[in-house]
């Protein structure tokens, strides 16, 4: 049923602040996986261009950025860390300025084009948990287990304000709520790649269940389908 060399594309879906990341790290560290956070590819590209003061109405300026971009993920350490044009953004992209930009952004088309390309180099071997908006209806079409993780919208309003306090941002909790419903929206309704479930995806609620019951429970069934591949890597 396999024929990747490293083990199986595994994908998590959902909107923000459902725990992807979390999840991911954790579920990927289990099975010795390599995590592709593809969210924070899109943020260093929405890093880019504030930094280089690009309208991101101008299509032409954004062709031309994402055709010279250089976007790196490096899990060498224990934490993954952000690379854009060797710079290390890892912190920098996480701002809610920084978010919103990064939904508007990965709307257009060359970004998405060039972060797909990217992507699909990354994990096509296998053995790679992605997580995002997109891997299982468009990267990765064909991974061998999907999942859509989601969770209300208050639960997922109140993790996005406690990572922000934590990170020392002034926000209220009404304010972040409406910034995450705000970019869910932008990322349902765009033309390309918008975020849906795909069909062959596992729903997984993630509003009553705690984060190590989630892991575990994906982690179950990651293993089956692992042993029903006959994988032994
Ligand atoms: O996952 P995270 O919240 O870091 O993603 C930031 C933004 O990047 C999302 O709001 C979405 O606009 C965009 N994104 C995307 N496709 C992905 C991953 C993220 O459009 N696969």
């Amino acid at each position: 049923m396999n024929a990747r060399p490293n083990g199986l594309i595994i994908s998590i879906d959902g909107p923000s602040g459902a725990g992807k990341s979390t999840i991911a790290r954790l579920l990927a560290k289990r099975l010795g996986y390599l995590q592709i956070d593809t969210g924070a590819m899109y943020r260093a590209v929405a890093f880019l261009v504030s930094q280089k003061g690009i309208d991101p109405g101008d299509a032409f300026a954004v062709e031309r950025l994402c055709n010279s971009a250089d976007i790196r993920l490096d899990s060498s350490n224990c934490s993954q860390r952000v690379f854009a044009n060797g710079q290390d953004v890892t912190e920098l992209i996480r701002t809610p300025e920084m978010s919103l930009m990064t939904s508007r952004i990965s709307a257009l088309k060359p970004v998405r084009e060039s972060m797909m390309m990217l992507q699909r180099r990354m994990g096509r071997d296998g053995g790679v948990v992605l997580e995002g908006r997109d891997i299982g209806t468009a990267v990765f079409p064909d991974a061998e287990l999907k999942f859509f993780l989601f969770a209300s919208p208050e639960e997922r309003g109140k993790r996005r304000f406690s990572e922000l306090v934590g990170t020392g941002e002034r926000v209220t909790l009404e304010e972040t709520i409406e910034a995450v419903s705000r970019r869910d929206r932008q990322d349902s309704q765009r033309d390309l790649a918008p975020l849906r479930q795909a069909e062959d995806a596992i729903p997984v609620d993630s509003s009553l269940i705690s984060i190590d019951e989630v892991v575990k429970k994906m982690e179950e069934i990651a293993r089956k389908k692992i042993h029903q591949a006959g994988i032994t890597t």
